[in-house]
């Protein structure tokens, strides 16, 4: 599994590295979204695509909820729609209704409240059947 983790708080990063670290092939991390924009752009054109984002979405430079749309928008370009796309996590202290409908509206694949665990994200893993 190929992940891309999007995460400006150092503490949150280090955290989702260590529950995400033995569970994948390789990860990069993005600590704005101007950054994760480009990786994500990156492994898209040399169809090297991440299989999960973790993203979260009060960031620097560019917000989350914006990033899912256009990481959206370049999947559609590449005909990498429904099952062919990755999978997204919002990940985000965020937990309104409205920040909530608005994620899955632009196609997340689920919506993880901060502060959670790690049997919460392994539960998300599970749900969208990224690990066994
Ligand atoms: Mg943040």
């Amino acid at each position: 599994m190929k992940v891309l983790i999007v995460e400006d708080d150092a503490v949150s990063r280090k955290m989702i590295e260590m529950i995400m670290k033995p569970l994948v092939k390789e990860y990069s991390l993005a600590k704005d979204g101007k950054v994760a924009l480009d990786f994500f752009n990156k492994s898209v054109e040399s169809e090297n695509n991440y299989d999960l984002v973790l993203l979260d979405i009060m960031l620097p430079k560019m917000d989350g909820q914006t990033l899912l749309l256009k990481f959206r928008e370049k999947e559609k370009e590449f005909n990498l729609m429904g099952n062919k796309g990755c999978k997204i996590i919002m990940v985000s202290a965020l937990d309104d209704a409205g920040n909530i409908m608005e994620a899955f509206k632009n196609q997340c694949d689920g919506y993880l409240a901060k502060p959670y665990n790690k049997n919460s994200l392994m539960i998300e893993l599970k749900k969208l059947e990224l690990i066994e």
